[in-house]
């Protein structure tokens, strides 16, 4: 989940460009303490940091926890309560739009944090799949741009592998055919996610070769048009 407000600051999207660019490089001198000053909020970071299986991305690389948890510390991203509702009932940071270029930055100095929803304070494996999906945000994978179904997706996903959460399931979903996310929202009452566009730019070319040879109908799941019941042949 991510909170966006619009605003025309353009000084401030120039400094966001630099550093989505500097996804997983180290910085020098960077600090070797997470900013985290609540103590179940750094258990939750510590446990994101012995993750050490590789997750497999849309595109062949791999994530873990440790590169995620190692981003907020290089970075400086201090993780919170959100005590003052920023979110509403979820967790989030905050996104800023000028035109079609999103950042994470407000332009006042430091970087700005990641609010988790209070509630989940007793429920360490939901901790950690939240920190792993507002981490994954963070380091804006496909550009300083607004979020997508298919960015929720992998942040989902990401979530619940380094936590090893049930919820929610993908492996019914190829998410670079069209309308399989669609398909997915829909299936783990997402509907919250609705509203995004359902692809980033940087992923058209992996959509459309996912998708050639298809036509426009067959590469959408019958249920996701409404005909899953006529469409269903034993
Ligand atoms: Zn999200």
């Amino acid at each position: 989940m991510k909170k966006i407000m619009l605003g025309s600051l353009m000084s401030i999207v120039a400094l966001g460009i630099v550093s989505y660019s500097a996804f997983f490089v180290k910085t020098a001198g960077a600090s070797t303490e997470p900013n985290i000053q609540d103590p179940t909020l750094l258990e939750a970071w510590g446990r994101l940091d012995n993750h050490h299986d590789p997750i497999q991305l849309w595109d062949g690389q791999t994530l873990t926890g440790h590169d995620l948890a190692q981003y907020l510390l290089e970075h400086g991203i201090p993780v919170v309560w959100d005590t003052e509702h920023v979110c509403g009932d979820g967790s989030c940071s905050v996104l800023y739009c000028a035109g079609e270029t999103c950042t994470y930055e407000d332009g006042e100095p430091g970087p700005d944090p990641i609010y988790v929803y209070p509630t989940k304070a007793d429920d360490m494996q939901s901790l950690v799949a939240t920190l792993a999906h507002e981490t994954f945000h963070r380091t804006q994978p496909f550009g300083a741009v607004l979020g997508t179904r298919f960015e929720e997706y992998w942040a989902f996903l990401i979530g619940a592998q380094v936590s090893q959460a049930e919820w929610p399931t993908f492996a019914a979903y190829d998410p670079l055919v069209s309308g399989y996310l669609t398909l997915w929202i829909r299936d783990h009452n997402l509907a919250g996610y609705y509203r995004l566009p359902e692809y980033p730019a940087a992923v058209a070319p992996l959509v459309e070769s996912a998708n050639r040879g298809l036509d426009q109908f067959n590469s959408i799941p019958a249920e996701a048009y409404g005909t899953g019941q006529e469409g269903a042949k034993p």
